[in-house]
C-alpha cells in the first residue's frame, strides 16, 4: 500500500498533535524541530482550555471541538496532563456589562456556565479575599481546565514516535525544495534535504519567517505576554482564576502562575526578561490583591510568550492556493485547539475530504492572490 510520506515543521501542541494522528492514520511522518520539542510559544503559554469568549460562533464552536478532544485524547493516550479544573470569572466595574453578556451568549449556546455568589466563590478557592470580587457577579465555568504543555508534547510525540514517526530536533527548515508549482520537501540548515508528498508548516509565531519563500508565509500579527511563576507552597489553588486584575492558575512545578492573558506588553524579542523586572513584581502585586497571601512572593521565573496569531486574530488552517504538497495549521489559543486540529488536519491530509468545521478559517482569505500565483 502507497504510504503517504509527510514532514510536519515545528514540535509545539499543534506540529506533536498533527504528527501524533498523522502517524496513526497510517503516514510516514518526519517532525522538524529548530529548537527543542515543545520549546516555541507552547512552553510559555497560560496555557487555559476554554471556549470561554470567543467569537464568532464558528470559532466558539472549533474550541469547544478542541474541548471535548482533549477530554478522549487524554483517555486515549492516559494523558496525566490535562486538568479539569473549573474556572472562574469576575470583571471590574468597566467590563461587567460585557462579562454578563457573554455568560448569557454563552449559555444561549449551551455551555457550561452558572452564576455563583461570591461566598461560593470563596469556599471553592478559599486563598480569594473576598474583597477582591466586591459585588461583582462570577460565572463559574466547571468544564474548564488547563493543560501541561511539556507532557503534552512530549506524551503525543512518543506516541507517534511508537507508530513510526520520527522527530529532529534543533535542525531549523530554511526552504522548500520544489517540483514546478509543487512542494516536495524542505531542506535544513545542516545541509540536509528531506523529501516529502506533503509538507504541513505548524510554525506557529514563525509562519511569516522570511526563510519561507513568501508565497508559503502566513502574514501574522503576533504580540507579547508575561508569565511570571511564583513559589507560594501556602497558598492552595487548584482551579483557574480569570479577574480584572490578572489570571492565575495552578502550574505541575507547584509553583502559581500569573498572566494577563489579554495583555499586550510592550516587550520586543530583545527584552531582558528577569525575574526581578518590574513588570513582573507588578503582576505579583496584582495577584496579591486576588490572592492575598501572594503578598510576599517573589518572581521564581519569568517568561515572554510570543502569541502566534494570524493577521486577522482567526486560526489559518488549510492548503495554500495554486500551491500542491502544502498545508499550514497555524493559530492562538491553540492549546485548546491543538488535539481537534490535529485529527481534523490528519483526516484531510489522508483524504477524508474537507472539514466543515474548518471551513471559516481557510488561509486563502490572508493571502494575496497575487503572492499565491507569484
Ligand atoms: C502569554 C500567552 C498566553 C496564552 N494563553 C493561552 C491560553 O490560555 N489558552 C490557549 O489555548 N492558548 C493560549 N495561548 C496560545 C497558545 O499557547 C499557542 O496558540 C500555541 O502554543 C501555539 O502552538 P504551536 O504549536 O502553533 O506553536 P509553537 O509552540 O511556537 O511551536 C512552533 C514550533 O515551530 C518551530 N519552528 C519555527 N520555525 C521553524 C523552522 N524554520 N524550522 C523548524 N522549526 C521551526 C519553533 O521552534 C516552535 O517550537 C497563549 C499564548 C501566549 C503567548
Amino acid at each position: 500500500m502507497f504510504q503517504r510520506s509527510i514532514i510536519v515543521i515545528g514540535a509545539g501542541v499543534i506540529g506533536a498533535s498533527v504528527a501524533f494522528r498523522l502517524a496513526r492514520g497510517g503516514a510516514k511522518v518526519t517532525v522538524i524541530e529548530a529548537g527543542n520539542a515543545g520549546g516555541g510559544t507552547s512552553s510559555n503559554t497560560f496555557a487555559w482550555v476554554n471556549a470561554h469568549d470567543k467569537s464568532p460562533r464558528g470559532y466558539h464552536d472549533l474550541n469547544i471541538a478542541g474541548m471535548a478532544a482533549h477530554r478522549l485524547l487524554a483517555e486515549e493516550l492516559d494523558g496525566g496532563w490535562y486538568h479539569v479544573s473549573g474556572c472562574l470569572e469576575w470583571r471590574g466595574p468597566a467590563g461587567r456589562d460585557a462579562h454578563v453578556a457573554n455568560v448569557g451568549r454563552l449559555l444561549g449556546w449551551g455551555y457550561d456556565a452558572r452564576w455563583i455568589t461570591a461566598d461560593e466563590a470563596v469556599r471553592l478557592v478559599p486563598s480569594i479575599d473576598p474583597a477582591a470580587i466586591g459585588d461583582a457577579p462570577v460565572a463559574l465555568f466547571p468544564e474548564e481546565g488547563w493543560i501541561d504543555t511539556s507532557s503534552y508534547v512530549r506524551g503525543l510525540l512518543a506516541a507517534a514516535t511508537a507508530l513510526g514517526a520520527t522527530v529532529v530536533t534543533k535542525t531549523r527548515v530554511i526552504g522548500a525544495a520544489w517540483a514546478g508549482q509543487k512542494v516536495v520537501g524542505v531542506r535544513t540548515e545542516n545541509g540536509t534535504s528531506y523529501p516529502a508528498d506533503m509538507v504541513v508548516n505548524c510554525m506557529g509565531r514563525w509562519a511569516d519567517d522570511p526563510v519561507l519563500p513568501e508565497m508559503l508565509r502566513i502574514p501574522m500579527d503576533p504580540s507579547y505576554g508575561l508569565l511570571v511563576y511564583v513559589r507560594a507552597p501556602d497558598v492552595r489553588l487548584d482551579r483557574v482564576l480569570f479577574t480584572p486584575r490578572c489570571h492565575i492558575r495552578p502550574d505541575p512545578s507547584g509553583r502559581i502562575l500569573v498572566c494577563r492573558n489579554d495583555a499586550i506588553h510592550a516587550l520586543g524579542p530583545d527584552a531582558v526578561i528577569h525575574a526581578a523586572m518590574p513588570e513582573a513584581t507588578d503582576l505579583i502585586g496584582e495577584a496579591s490583591r486576588v490572592i492575598p497571601a501572594l503578598a510576599s512572593a517573589k518572581a521564581d521565573e519569568v517568561r515572554l510568550g510570543i502569541r502566534a496569531i494570524p493577521a486577522d486574530g482567526l486560526p489559518a488552517v488549510g492548503p495554500v492556493p495554486g500551491i500542491d504538497g502544502y498545508y499550514v495549521a497555524i493559530m492562538h489559543s491553540g492549546v485548546t485547539l491543538a488535539p481537534a486540529i490535529g485529527s481534523m488536519v490528519a483526516a484531510e491530509l489522508l483524504d477524508a475530504g474537507p472539514e466543515a468545521a474548518l471551513a471559516g478559517f481557510r488561509p486563502d482569505r490572508l493571502l494575496s492572490p497575487d503572492i499565491a500565483q507569484a
